[in-house]
């Protein structure tokens, strides 16, 4: 089955098919993780796209020592080979602050010290009450970025339409956090530019910050580009696979079995005979084969 021709974005770019995974270094790839670069892989080699790396590492505390390394050897030894030079968000941090200086500069974003109970009392949405203060408070303090009420929605390829009104759904989002770590979302926005990404693959758990990226993407002045959000694996108890809930790492030296058993979960329907192949015939059947449009459109799918 053939996937859809590329899409507009690609056309208007002019950068052909550019994909990536992140991953946060938090622990080896484990099953979920395994699916959300499995399937930005294939999304890519069957556009005949590129397929570039991206270690988030923007929050030491949260990694262990030798993460970042494992995961890559871990895809590597899947036969999942990536394009350039791995990027090190932990190297970047001088463009993000630079572009924290322009937001500033154009008052764009403010220095909120409100903590987590009295933002659980506004009801999770921050309602901007840091906005219009004077003086900015004591250190520390996070940075938001100011939202507005127009309603941002995107197409994405597997779960279709979704939309926001950011200022109603999600309130003035932290850019630098309180710790003076650099949010996730500002990070990714400013390495999807700089990486010319035009096709994001990724997990259901990302989806709804989608529009606060996309947001950032125009507040920018930066590029579009495509989405798509697949599945995330959950256990018995509905909770996502994770480093942090310890999911098991995936084991290398059953490749064939991990991709297999992750082609199954993507909706491929890999034929019985291909179980017994190596990683690399089953990952060669799956560029030939993969159809995005048969990925379960659906947030998550229980492991067992
Ligand atoms: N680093 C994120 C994670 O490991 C993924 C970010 C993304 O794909 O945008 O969950």
């Amino acid at each position: 089955m053939q996937k859809p021709s590329a899409s507009q974005i690609d056309t208007e770019s002019g950068l052909g098919y550019i994909g990536r995974f992140a991953p946060s270094p938090t622990g080896p790839l484990h099953f979920g993780s395994l699916l959300a670069a499995l399937a930005s892989f294939l999304d890519a080699r069957a556009n005949q796209g590129k397929w570039l790396m991206r270690v988030e590492d923007l929050d030491p505390p949260r990694e262990p020592a030798g993460s970042a390394e494992l995961i890559l050897q871990q895809l590597l030894d899947l036969g999942m080979d990536w394009d350039d030079e791995v990027l090190y968000q932990s190297s970047r941090l001088e463009a993000y602050e630079e572009v924290l200086h322009k937001l500033q500069d154009e008052s764009l974003c403010y220095p909120c010290d409100c903590t987590r109970p009295q933002i659980r009392e506004m009801g999770l949405v921050y309602n901007g009450s840091c906005r219009e203060r004077g003086a900015p408070p004591e250190m520390p303090y996070a940075l938001r970025l100011k939202t507005d009420a127009l309603e941002i929605g995107f197409d994405d390829e597997i779960q279709g339409h979704f939309a926001q009104q950011l200022e109603v759904e999600v309130g003035d989002f932290v850019i630098r956090r309180k710790d003076e770590l650099f949010a996730y979302q500002l990070a990714v926005v400013v390495d999807d530019e700089l990486q010319n990404i035009t096709h994001v693959v990724r997990g259901w758990d990302l989806l709804d910050s989608t529009p606060r990226q996309i947001y950032l993407q125009r507040v920018l002045n930066y590029r579009p580009m495509s989405y798509a959000h697949i599945p995330i694996i959950v256990d018995e108890r509905g909770q996502k696979l994770s480093k942090q809930a310890f999911a098991p790492s995936i084991e290398t030296d059953r490749a064939s079995d991990a991709i297999y058993k992750a082609l199954t979960f993507l909706g491929q329907a890999p034929p019985a005979e291909l179980e017994k192949e190596s990683a690399e015939a089953q990952l060669q059947w799956a560029i030939a084969s993969w159809d995005i449009r048969a990925v379960a459109k659906v947030g998550s799918l229980p492991l067992n």
